[in-house]
């Protein structure tokens, strides 16, 4: 098959395309414009395989996209390239409507064009996944969880910028008969994230010696799903999912945000210890929380596991473990993506 992946520099893009070029005989083409989330250096492990190459392009850029999909001839398109930090969006959301919205519209116009002029078995099997989060659905109270029939209440301009491109995907499926389909997922965690999400941020923060900033009371609940869960899922879906279905993906390991702290930092005092008594603990620092702070997200994932055959298979515990020792182990990562274009102070929490 042949692939082209938006946002493959960002952190779930990398850990797919790293996944496509390890474990499977597919082709890639990467289209990233290389904000400040995108980075090469996550992608180092495959670059020199001559199944994978990238373009440094914007999505909202209709010719280069247009040049790209006569170019490459994609069989697929898998399109994860979006803004993607809360905290950002709150900020500043114009370029999260630019890009989530006006970029998304882009590529499925794009995409229709070439599909449309695709004969017998290519048109057929043309499939365009778009990636998009549980944040569509709202917030939940103390029970439930969002199901693929949860009706949209965005929240935040980062989650109201998404659900505005699940419509459209859904309507180029509905209007133009574009072979769409769409996976939500819960919050990932992994290698190779960006040092503004909770995760990384919490690992780096404490190494640091600095105050851990847990927002508000540490009590808002998140389903995590290791990355490569997620990567899998989605090349599942691409693969065997139906033209306009929605997959819900989640990894069944609801927690509080206090306790993914305490565990990061348990997990640092066994593996690097600071002075005797001392705890990494000792650094959290509870601060305002965020406007509009959603309290729980919960996935029901049981469509994607009767249906396409998926289950994760990280635990939280092994995969929570295996990321604190990565980022230990990758501080020149760390050091290199943030160089020059991000204020450490600035940190924030996911
Ligand atoms: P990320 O911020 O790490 O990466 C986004 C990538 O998109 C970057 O490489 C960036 O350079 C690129 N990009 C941004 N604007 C672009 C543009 N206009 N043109 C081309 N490239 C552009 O994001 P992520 O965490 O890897 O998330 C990927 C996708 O998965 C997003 O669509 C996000 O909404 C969705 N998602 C993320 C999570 C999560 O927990 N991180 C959960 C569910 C869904």
């Amino acid at each position: 098959m042949k692939i082209i992946v938006t946002g493959g520099a960002g952190f779930i893009g990398s850990a797919l395309i790293r996944m496509i070029i390890r474990e499977t005989g597919h082709e890639v083409l990467n289209i990233d414009k290389l904000t400040y989330a995108g980075h090469l250096e996550s992608l180092e492990s495959v670059s020199d395989s001559d199944r994978y190459q990238f373009e440094p392009v914007d999505i909202c850029d209709a010719g280069e996209i247009d040049r790209i999909f006569n170019d490459f001839k994609p069989d697929a398109i898998m399109h994860l390239a979006a803004e993607s930090h809360v905290d950002r969006s709150i900020d500043g959301s114009a370029e999260f409507v630019r890009t989530n919205v006006n970029g998304t519209h882009t590529l499925l116009e794009e995409a229709k064009q070439y599909w449309l002029g695709l004969g017998g078995i290519q048109k057929e099997e043309f499939r365009f996944l778009h990636v998009s989060t549980d944040e569509v659905y709202g917030e939940l109270g103390d029970e439930g969880f969002f199901t693929e029939e949860t009706p949209y209440d965005p929240r935040s301009p980062y989650s109201s910028s998404k659900a505005s491109s699940d419509h459209l995907v859904r309507a180029w499926h509905h209007t133009y008969g574009l072979p769409t389909m769409i996976t939500n997922c819960s919050n990932n965690y992994g290698p190779y994230q960006f040092p503004e999400k909770l995760i990384p941020v919490v690992i780096l923060k404490a190494l640091q010696g600095k105050d851990i900033p847990v927002y508000g009371t540490g009590e808002n609940v998140r389903d995590w799903l290791y990355v490569d869960d997620h990567a899998r899922a989605l090349l599942k879906v691409v693969i065997k999912g139906l033209p306009g279905e929605t997959y819900n993906i989640g990894g069944h390991n609801e927690k509080q945000n206090i306790e993914v702290v305490h565990t990061i930092c348990d997990t640092l005092n066994e593996l690097v210890p600071k002075d005797a008594g001392d705890s990494y603990r000792d650094q959290i620092s509870f601060v305002t929380d965020r406007p509009g702070h959603d309290f729980r997200y919960a996935i029901d994932a049981s469509k994607i596991e009767c249906e396409l055959g998926w289950t994760p298979e990280e635990s939280f515990d092994s995969g929570i473990k295996k990321t604190i020792q990565w980022y230990l182990e990758n501080i020149d990562w760390c050091e290199a993506v943030t160089e020059n274009n991000y204020d450490l102070e600035r940190l924030g929490t996911a």
